[in-house]
């Protein structure tokens, strides 16, 4: 009995300091889960499989986990984004993008001669799987091969990003549009595309 006490006592107190609930911490693992397993699978059609299992990792994290936790909302939009309206910024993104070379902005450095670097095509094809796994979760039956594009036509102006991976990005969505993922979404094409956006 105090036992139980106890953990509702620790329960209520979660809610009030944290703004943190149960059902918030629980759904917010199951799309993390859900996000993950879609990349994974995506990765291994692209020949990645390794990276498929370590994808996104650090979520678990307390410094990551919480916080986006707390931003979560049914699960239909990234809650790294709501918790940046609300507060300005988000702790648990910036650990995220530190640490994850699939996203452009960890490769970001102000103060290098290449601010923005190509990334290395192992990391490029994560960031596709990435992103189209991240579609699929948050819009789940309503998601359409159209939708990445559209999608990156209202993000792609916001990030410092080097002018050669966000044309080679907007090929590989305006293909997907046309073609659907089976077609466009394999390592031999994605290679091709990469190579020839990145040759000098
Ligand atoms: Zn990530």
């Amino acid at each position: 009995m105090l036992f139980f006490y106890v953990i509702m006592k620790m329960v209520k107190s979660m809610e009030k300091e944290y703004k943190l609930t149960i059902k918030k911490l629980w759904g917010h693992f199951k799309v993390v889960n859900k996000h993950r397993w879609k990349v994974f699978c995506l990765c291994c059609k692209v020949g990645i499989p390794w990276q498929g299992i370590w994808h996104d990792w650090t979520k678990y994290l307390p410094v990551e986990f919480f916080e986006t936790a707390r931003y979560f909302d049914e699960g239909k939009y990234s809650p790294i984004r709501k918790c940046k309206e609300v507060t300005g910024y988000s702790i648990a993104w910036i650990h995220h993008k530190n640490h994850n070379k699939h996203h452009y902005e960890y490769w970001h450095d102000y103060n290098a001669p290449t601010p923005a670097p190509m990334m290395p095509f192992k990391y490029f094809l994560e960031l596709i799987c990435d992103s189209y796994a991240a579609g699929m979760t948050y819009q789940g039956k309503n998601w359409t091969k159209e939708y990445q594009l559209s999608y990156w036509n209202r993000v792609k102006d916001k990030g410092v990003i080097h002018p050669k991976t966000k044309a080679l990005i907007e090929r590989v969505h305006t293909e997907v549009a046309k073609d659907g993922i089976n077609k466009v979404l394999k390592r031999k094409h994605l290679k091709e595309l990469y190579d020839e956006y990145t040759k000098e």
